[in-house]
């Protein structure tokens, strides 16, 4: 492992945030710890922690002696002097002589030590960090170095490796007990540089931020070299490839409804490529991951164990209910020992391993499902280069509970209520504009995982980058892109649960002498398509057996024939009948079909060209014909948009139709 320190680019940190009033310890502290969050062998997702002495004015505008420390919530990779809130020593070194003190009790301390009381927490490792004298203060789970101590003998080869340099301390719960440890082994070595927590992770420490950091780089490169002399583990019989789409839907269908029968969604990130399928194909997969994780915090994203689904498993639900009932288990043979009561965390699975298809991360939002697949490889690759050396040896099943149960976790459950449509994969036709992309934002609202699939494929892109959805390529009148379009969608987020079926053009013709070509051609856009996109949704929700949501975009012309509007009406009528087929097909099924009936919104379909149009048809002017409804007002996308979120969310009505046209008698529903 290289050092990445540049003297000119650390200088010109110094220069940008000096000129901003943070002094250059502080600068330098963000420049390096900014260095190691950018390599994910060393820091991933919040993991690690950093940490420099200096002096700050306090309220009264005395220099005082201060720790500035990793805050929560912030990545090494991208903090800023925000993200190291500023703590008094004094306040800190005052409690170096209380031996126990319980989490709520320590982080009450560390609050009141703050300078600005309303920083962010300080790590929880803010103590090892104030009670070690170094001036500056490394904390990292390094890959190499988990690789080497994760072993029976990994006491042994950290001694062989590190001694002469740092302190060796055994595995102790992170809080503390770990800071009182870690100073008392620091003071008895004066000379040491560091430590090396066995099956947690090390530090370093020297004079400045660069010597801090060069010896991390030091010493998790000689963890490296004892890996390379390991030999690497053949693969002798690669398991059967297998579409990672025959398992998903399946799957994500088994995770979300709980053992109670209710249904909680969930959402996917699958991992796939050569190297990661052969990782999973390691000769002695279950012993290797029946094995607690690489480091403790890792727990909280990807509980104890992962679910192995083996090429032949057939019966995924029984799979998942194996898990559930063996980890409800490991609660209960753990959770007594606890002085206070617990709650037992969702026992479902948080990653899947499917030897020949890929790994995947399971969470209630996209974003998180990445981070648990991120950790999940991480898991993956340290096991591998442990493997060279020995048998892989994660924590004892008591420390990794008391972390995945830590009180402080704990004491989050509960307190943030899930947006109403968290875990809910959403797609939207026509979504790159107007109605459709009013609707992406409504239902991104609502804190779905939403999908925009439209044959404009930079207008998808531009709509899913602000609701940070998910741009799809899709042509609703081929079949051929529907189907690319939903298996795509299956393969990023593992399934769907609502479909908004919205994609369409207007066709204008008197019908007693239109011609049939331009009635066929919208009869493929307006009525085949809807079919062809439902159709996909539908035997995505057939598999998971959690039901779904159809949507169509109906219009007034639909019950309210215009005149010249013959070839949009006619198909569109058509569309009514055709979502109630549906409500009517596959209620038993749990799936609800259901039509948003709306008027005159200024879109792609309906340009300001056609409103001119359409108001000469009717004999009005336009701002008569735009706002001709009983509340004589204009209806918006938005307006839509809502209507079609609070149908997705009314679970006892399907065959619906919801007029959303301001008020007009003619094309009421009867
Ligand atoms: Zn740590």
């Amino acid at each position: 492992m290289q050092s990445l320190w540049n003297a000119a680019d650390a200088a010109a940190m110094v220069a940008h945030y000096t000129g901003r009033g943070v002094s250059e310890d502080l600068a330098l502290r963000v420049y390096s710890s900014r260095l190691l969050g950018s390599d994910p062998r060393l820091v991933q997702h919040g993991g690690g922690n950093t940490s420099v002495k200096t002096r700050e004015p306090d309220a009264t505008g005395t220099d005082v002696p201060v720790l500035r420390v990793k805050g929560s919530g912030w990545d090494l990779g991208d903090i800023e002097p925000a993200g190291l809130p500023a703590l008094r020593m004094e306040a800190l070194l005052a409690l170096t002589p209380v031996a126990h003190m319980s989490d709520a009790a320590m982080v009450n301390a560390l609050r009141g030590a703050m300078l600005d009381a309303s920083a962010p927490n300080p790590s929880v490792e803010t103590l090892l960090h104030a009670w070690v004298p170094a001036k500056v203060i490394d904390h990292t789970h390094a890959n190499a170095v988990l690789a080497v101590t994760d072993l029976p003998d990994g006491e042994a080869r950290a001694q062989e490796l590190f001694a002469a340099d740092l302190v060796i301390c055994p595995y102790v719960m992170p809080g503390y007990g770990l800071a009182h440890q870690v100073r008392a082994a620091a003071a008895a070595r004066p000379e040491a540089i560091g430590a090396i927590l066995l099956k947690h992770g090390i530090f370093t420490w020297g004079a400045d931020a660069r010597e801090a950091y060069e010896r991390m780089i030091a010493m998790v490169t000689r963890a490296e070299a004892m890996i390379d002399r390991g030999a690497r583990v053949v693969v002798s019989r690669p398991a059967p490839a297998r579409d990672p789409l025959a398992v998903l839907p399946e799957l994500r269908g088994a995770l979300s409804r709980g053992a109670d029968g209710a249904v909680r969604r969930m959402v996917m990130n699958l991992r796939e490529g050569a190297d990661l399928l052969e990782g999973l194909e390691h000769p002695d997969l279950s012993r290797v991951w029946s094995q607690n994780p690489v480091t403790p915090d890792h727990v909280l994203r990807t509980k104890p164990t992962p679910l192995i689904l083996p090429p032949d498993e057939a019966d995924i639900a029984g799979a998942v209910a194996r898990f559930r009932a063996d980890y409800a288990a490991y609660f209960a043979r753990n959770a007594p020992r606890s002085a206070d009561p617990l709650t037992m965390l969702d026992p479902s699975p948080r990653v899947v391993l499917a030897p020949g298809a890929g790994l995947i991360g399971v969470a209630a939002r996209a974003g998180e499902a990445a981070i648990t697949a991120d950790v999940a490889q991480t898991n993956l690759a340290v096991r591998a280069d442990a493997e060279r050396m020995g048998p892989y040896e994660g924590l004892p099943e008591a420390d990794i509970f008391d972390v995945e149960y830590w009180s402080l976790e704990q004491a989050k459950l509960g307190k943030a209520k899930p947006p109403r449509l968290a875990g809910h994969v959403v797609a939207v036709t026509g979504g790159a504009s107007g109605i459709g992309a009013a609707t992406a934002k409504a239902f991104a609202a609502e804190g779905a995982e939403v999908c925009v699939l439209d044959r404009d494929e930079a207008g998808a892109s531009a709509v899913a980058r602000a609701v940070k959805g998910h741009a799809v390529a899709c042509d609703v009148t081929d079949a051929a892109s529907v189907a690319a379009a939903f298996a795509a969608i299956v393969r990023r987020l593992g399934g769907l649960d609502i479909l908004v079926s919205n994609a369409g053009a207007a066709f204008q013709g008197r019908i007693g002498a239109v011609d049939e070509a331009v009635l066929r051609e919208s009869f493929e856009l307006n009525f085949f398509a809807h079919q062809r996109v439902a159709k996909a949704a539908t035997a995505i929700f057939l598999r998971q057996g959690i039901g779904g949501v159809l949507l169509f975009n109906a219009s007034k012309q639909a019950l309210n024939p215009g005149p010249d509007f013959g070839p949009y009406g006619l198909p569109k009528a058509a569309l009514l009948a055709l979502m109630r087929q549906y409500a009517v097909d596959h209620g038993k099924d749990d799936v609800r079909s259901n039509a948003v009936n709306a008027d005159r919104i200024r879109s792609g379909l309906l340009t300001d060209e056609m409103i001119a149009e359409r108001s000469r048809a009717r004999g009005l002017s336009e701002a008569d014909y735009m706002g001709g409804n009983l509340l004589g007002a204009e209806v918006r996308a938005e307006d839509v948009a809502q209507a079609f979120v609070t149908l997705a969310l009314a679970e006892r009505t399907t065959g619906a139709i919801l007029t959303v046209d301001g008020g007009t008698v003619a094309a009421a529903v009867r």
